[in-house]
């Protein structure tokens, strides 16, 4: 069936434009295709284009960025109503506040004697992106110093780093509103990815699922096989939807479009429940 609902283009951080996104989902089989890029709406246009000219699907969706006790938390927003006020002046607000952020990292970074400035990784960041981390490894893979955004990650721009800058981001509690208020339908991503160091509490998405929370992402290539089944069973608990997704950044990972997919039952019930738009036809 091949349905895929969290993959990222260059309207954030991943290296697909929204269009090429959509076609290398059509080349990969996939049936159906979400957008998710991080904080914007940006890529939706594009991709809604190219989806009905190959024949795919296409989610428009967005993934929140939140921050819950100091720790970063990811909610995806499916479906949600793009002219919701309250949600795009949210998103707005954490765009603006991603930029003066690389900038403060980038002078840590360079305190340091880490080769890189902020113009160099300004001209990572395509037009209208929304900036992340990510920009400033590909700044710093141009500048020779790392081999790949993992390296960059691995050495310098992980999350306890101490040339980590925050940025402003809403509390889940608040975005998990902010989706349902646009209409939208709220999915926790990579909840339990240990990768990142600090995992979600079982008391928090019990929080968040009495505030209208809708599903949970089990299957992500970061979840190893006790996150997936922890994700299951609190799912089951408390009647949230299961979904599976690759997570793809274009050549900014090494996973596959399509690597991890989401029921199709799951997605009917995604789409039967939510009122912001409609899933572009294929
Ligand atoms: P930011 O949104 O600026 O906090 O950066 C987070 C993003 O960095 C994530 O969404 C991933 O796309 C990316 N990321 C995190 N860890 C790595 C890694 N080890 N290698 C490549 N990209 C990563
Ligand atoms: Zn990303
Ligand atoms: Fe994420
Ligand atoms: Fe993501």
């Amino acid at each position: 069936m091949g349905i895929d609902l969290h993959t990222h283009s260059t309207a954030s951080d991943g290296t697909d434009s929204p269009t090429s996104l959509v076609e290398a989902a059509a080349a990969a089989g996939l049936t159906t295709v979400a957008i998710t890029d991080h904080d914007t709406f940006a890529g939706w246009s594009d991709a809604a284009d190219a989806a009905q000219r190959v024949g795919v699907r296409l989610v428009r969706g967005v993934e929140i960025s939140c921050e819950s006790e100091g720790h970063s938390v990811h909610l995806l927003g499916y479906l949600v109503d793009p002219f919701d006020a309250a949600l795009a002046e949210e998103l707005a607000r954490a765009r603006e506040s991603r930029a003066t952020r690389l900038a403060r990292m980038v002078e840590l970074l360079a305190a340091d004697g880490i080769p890189v400035t902020y113009a160099q990784v300004l001209a990572h960041v395509p037009p209208g992106a929304t900036p992340g981390r990510p920009h400033i490894a590909d700044a710093l893979v141009t500048a020779g110093a790392v081999a790949h955004r993992d390296e960059a990650f691995a050495r310098w721009l992980f999350d306890d780093s101490p040339y980590y800058v925050r940025h402003y981001a809403p509390e889940p509690q608040r975005a998990v509103e902010l989706v349902q208020g646009a209409g939208g339908i709220g999915v926790l991503a990579h909840p339990f990815a240990t990768r990142r160091g600090w995992t979600m509490p079982d008391a928090l998405v019990e929080r968040l699922a009495g505030l209208g929370l809708a599903g949970i992402e089990a299957d992500h290539p970061d979840h190893d096989a006790a996150a997936r089944a922890r994700a299951r069973r609190l799912a089951e608990g408390l009647g949230l939807l299961v979904t599976g997704s690759s997570d793809y950044h274009g050549l900014g990972k090494t996973v596959r479009l399509g690597q991890e997919s989401t029921d199709p039952a799951v997605l009917a019930e995604i789409e039967a429940r939510a009122s912001g738009v409609a899933v572009v036809p294929a």
